[in-house]
């Protein structure tokens, strides 16, 4: 199932994003020494697995819940150290969403709301296409992640604070039902 998804991606995928070689590696994160538990999470410090379990169950819950329906369950790597979050070539961020192919935790990112921020644009790829996803606006796919993962930090650093109050402008407006059919004509 996983091939076919990568071969299908591959096709639709533009060149530019194959330059990214090294976030392409949540496909096969075993080359990098990270273990699999199953599917869909992998760590590489197996010791912490229940915690890495609990945040990925908590964010696919919610995120289906409180903004829409994931259809492939995404593939989530929890880093423990910074070699392994490093080995993705993901530089400062603190988690990082690859197309549908995956999610990369970075080690202080094993928090609940890092984790929904991530599924969140796991989900903004997968119903918008990733073309799209790529082209749309900065504002609408930070702020959404930054707003419906109920990230609390009261004031983040620019420019998410600005993409997220816009975001929140937007949504007022549109409302859940109609969130993805807008999302399309932005
Ligand atoms: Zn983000």
């Amino acid at each position: 199932m996983l091939k076919q998804l990568l071969l299908t991606g591959m096709l639709c995928i533009p060149a530019a994003v194959w330059a990214f070689i090294k976030p392409v590696r949540v496909v096969a994160p075993e080359l990098s020494g990270i273990s699999c538990i199953n599917d869909t999470l992998c760590t590489d410090d197996v010791s912490r697995y229940q915690e890495a379990a609990k945040l990925y169950d908590e964010a696919l819950h919610f995120v289906d819940l409180s903004v829409g329906l994931i259809e492939n369950k995404p593939r989530v790597i929890f880093c423990n150290s910074d070699a392994c979050f490093q080995s993705f070539g993901l530089g400062k961020r603190s988690g990082a969403t690859i197309g549908i192919f995956g999610i990369v935790i970075s080690p202080r990112a094993w928090k609940p709301y890092y984790v929904r921020h991530e599924m969140i644009h796991h989900l903004q790829n997968e119903k918008l296409g990733m073309i799209k996803a790529w082209s749309a606006p900065k504002w609408f796919m930070e702020g959404m992640a930054y707003s419906l993962s109920e990230d609390p930090r009261p004031k983040l650093a620019d420019p998410f604070e600005q993409y997220r109050s816009q975001f929140e402008d937007w949504y007022k407006l549109v409302g859940k039902e109609q969130l993805w059919i807008e999302a399309h004509g932005l």
